[in-house]
């Protein structure tokens, strides 16, 4: 049976919903083992999957743990994702600008694999800043401040940890169907009533193109349809990072500039004010443009911010001593010219390979290293300008940067 079921998908048919639902659970309950299971995933990979297989695993996926029970929060309970990027920090900002327009942000948060960070270790870079609350904490925070940013409590889509965990080291991360079903069968469990998606492309994003990316959208619309939650999507470039900072320290201390209105006109402020706005559209049913007024206000009357500083305070953080290393080394321009290209990836690698972040789940990061840059896309240097600040440590093992910075 187990073979049968690898078989058909390799053949490109239809798997049935008892099918899925056999070699899925059986692999959580250790019946199908890791080789028979990375089989069909590639074989997914391949052949790809129809809306029913996908709607079919989703559903498998969201019973395989608890689905949270959200009537705690008044009002529309709004909740984003975002596929993953380097210099993601994003919920950071988003989360004290929306809570502070009186919309309730309950925000289940993980850590960082791979090369893009995760929001749990960035806020942990702040001393002293619990991601560890209690389901009576979190309900009591969000009844004072609105605002909660904190890993899991219930038992959430197990079967996706599983499974991602094993996508993970055997290539079979970037397929559509999978990345659809394994977001939105969390964000079902965790009880939004409206979803959105941040989806990422480009070299240093799971997804390469904005054709795949529209594609993985439109997926997500039709699942959301099914369990009568709106989707929407917001299509993002991930082919130079996120604003200047790549690192847990660095990053927060990028947010809260953001915050304060100090950072304008960079891909990271557009990005933010894009994805705040239409959460508070979708949350107070208001138009776009609307939200977008309420957005802008939020942050010049330092509205945004306050926010941000009662999220930390709650949480046990000191805000003043966040630590970032002394000890540094610059990469600087090879030749004068405008700056074309910055490689998203290769700095995500980098800021892996300075302990910014982990490759196992069980690596240690070290909160105060990263890597911050001094330029952006377009911006005119000259032979010698420092274009980047490497935060480090003394276990540095840095790898080759000079193709980092495309300068023509
Ligand atoms: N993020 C997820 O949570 N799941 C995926 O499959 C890809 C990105």
């Amino acid at each position: 049976m187990i073979v049968d079921i690898i078989n058909k998908k390799r053949l490109g048919l239809e798997l049935s919903y008892q099918e899925l639902d056999y070699f899925f659970n059986g692999y959580l309950e250790g019946e199908v083992e890791s080789y028979q299971m990375s089989s069909l995933l590639m074989a997914i990979c391949i052949q790809g999957m129809s809306d029913e297989e996908i709607f079919a695993l989703t559903k498998i996926f969201v019973d395989s743990g608890d689905v949270l029970d959200t009537s705690f929060i008044d009002g529309v309970k709004v909740d984003k994702h975002s596929t993953g990027g380097i210099g993601d920090k994003t919920t950071l900002i988003i989360a004290p600008i929306v809570a502070s327009l009186g919309v309730a942000v309950v925000k289940l948060s993980g850590r960082g694999l791979g090369y893009t960070g995760g929001t749990l270790d960035k806020l942990e870079s702040i001393p002293g800043f619990r991601v560890d609350l209690s389901e009576k904490e979190i309900i009591k925070q969000v009844r004072d401040i609105s605002v909660v940013v904190s890993g899991q409590t219930a038992n959430l889509v197990p079967m996706d940890k599983k499974v991602y965990a094993l996508r993970d080291v055997t290539g079979t991360v970037s397929s559509i169907p999978l990345i659809a079903s394994s977001i939105m069968s969390k964000k079902i469990a965790s009880g939004a009533d409206k979803i959105l998606i941040d989806i990422k492309y480009g070299n240093g994003a799971l997804l390469q193109t904005k054709e795949e990316g529209r594609k993985l959208g439109e997926l997500m619309k039709r699942i959301g349809e099914v369990y009568h939650r709106e989707v929407r999507i917001i299509l993002s470039d991930m082919n130079a990072p996120l604003g200047f900072a790549i690192g847990n320290s660095l990053e927060v201390l990028e947010a809260i500039s953001v915050l304060k209105g100090e950072q304008t006109d960079t891909n990271l402020v557009d990005l933010c004010v894009d994805l705040a706005s239409e959460m508070v559209s979708m949350a107070k049913d208001i138009s776009k443009r609307d939200a977008l007024e309420l957005v802008f206000s939020s942050i010049s009357n330092g509205k945004a911010y306050d926010k941000f500083v009662s999220l930390v305070e709650c949480q046990g953080g000191d805000i003043n001593n966040i630590l970032v290393s002394s000890k540094t080394k610059t990469i600087k321009a090879s030749k004068s010219g405008v700056i074309k290209s910055i490689d998203a990836l290769t700095l995500g690698k980098l800021s892996v390979s300075l302990g910014a972040g982990r490759l196992k789940e069980d690596d240690l990061i070290d909160p105060s290293v990263g890597i911050l840059l001094s330029k952006k896309i377009g911006d005119e240097v000259s032979k010698g300008e420092v274009l980047a600040t490497l935060y480090i440590n003394d276990k540095i093992k840095t790898s080759d940067f000079d193709n980092i910075f495309e300068i023509s």
